[in-house]
């Protein structure tokens, strides 16, 4: 677990979380990698289901993801995720909560918008009591009734208006492929939410590779890669980088069709995910799994916690 005043502060940079020891040896790091598990039966299991599969970090639904309403979640659950966390050593940053897959923050009917807010606000609110740091959603979709800047507009009002009614959860922008009407497909996109928002310190950004593949970001070679990740640089900021989704693709480049695949296994291959969890720029972030495999899962974090060692051992 990090210092209680390491975790107050805001990360000044997604660049690197490396530091010098007290011995002066210099640490590369801590790399958080885990899956987006299942918390059926309560929350308090999905840091079970972590540990399970050897994570050090992981995903979940506070709520069932496709209801919009939910009961609030129990005290004596919330009181067992909190102790299960601590007991397992997770560090409320490797956590990386996701939000209902009904609620559209950019919806061009406000009544629909108005309950989207609502859901969105009671979703902010859960993760504050389980203690954690992070909340990732979806841009929006403009359903075709209205312009992407308009929707890009709606999307701004209502993160603000989430962020003035909540507090301490930072609200992290997840990469999407474009399929549909969804927006998020372009890191232009992103920065232009970004831009609108008021309080910066509570806005994040999570990079799904299988969507941003599919958006168009080839990032199969290492020069790729690193094109990628300099145009997130330039566009949004690293600062802004607080969550990553590990995912290959069914999909083909620049298809906008959303379809992940186990590691290894798609049109993205092995190697890209070698790269990501090499680089010091996804260092202290949740590096999550939504592939499709759920029982390979113990055995793709094993793989990818042996990239990170041959990287410590460099
Ligand atoms: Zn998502
Ligand atoms: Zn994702």
């Amino acid at each position: 677990m990090r210092n209680e005043r390491e975790k107050l502060e805001p990360k000044k940079s997604g660049a690197t979380q490396s530091k010098i020891s007290p011995t002066g040896e210099k640490s590369h790091g801590v790399k958080y990698i885990g899956a987006h598990v299942s918390a059926s039966g309560g929350v308090q299991n999905a840091v079970l289901n972590a540990v399970e599969i050897g994570a050090n970090g992981f995903a979940l639904f506070t709520k069932n993801q496709r209801q919009w309403r939910a009961k609030p979640l129990e005290p004596k659950k919330v009181e067992k995720f909190k102790e299960l966390m601590e007991t397992h050593n997770f560090s409320p940053d490797a956590v990386l909560p996701h939000d209902s897959y009904l609620i559209n923050l950019g919806h061009p009917d406000p009544e629909k918008r108005k309950k989207s807010l609502e859901s969105f606000i009671d979703e902010v609110n859960r993760v504050a009591q389980l203690g954690l740091v992070y909340l990732n959603f979806h841009p929006g979709s403009h359903l075709r009734e209205i312009s992407e800047r308009e929707c890009i507009q709606l999307i701004g009002e209502s993160l603000n208006r989430t962020l003035e009614a909540t507090d301490g959860v930072t609200l992290v922008l997840e990469t999407t492929a474009g399929q549909g009407s969804n927006l998020g497909y372009r890191f232009e996109q992103l920065a232009e939410i970004i831009d609108l928002v008021e309080d910066k310190s509570r806005i994040g950004v999570c990079i799904d590779t299988a969507h941003i593949f599919a958006a168009g970001y080839d990032i199969r070679s290492r020069e790729g890669y690193e094109k990628t990740m300099a145009e997130f640089d330039n566009t949004i900021g690293l600062k802004y980088l607080k969550g990553m989704h590990l995912n290959d693709s069914k999909a083909k480049l620049g298809s906008r069709v959303d379809r992940h695949h186990s590691l290894g296994k798609g049109e993205i291959g092995l190697e890209p995910f070698k790269w990501i969890i090499q680089d010091p720029r996804t260092d202290g972030i949740p590096l999550i799994l939504e592939t499709i495999e759920p029982e390979i899962w113990k055995d793709e974090i094993a793989l990818l916690r042996k990239f990170w060692e041959e990287r410590v051992q460099k």
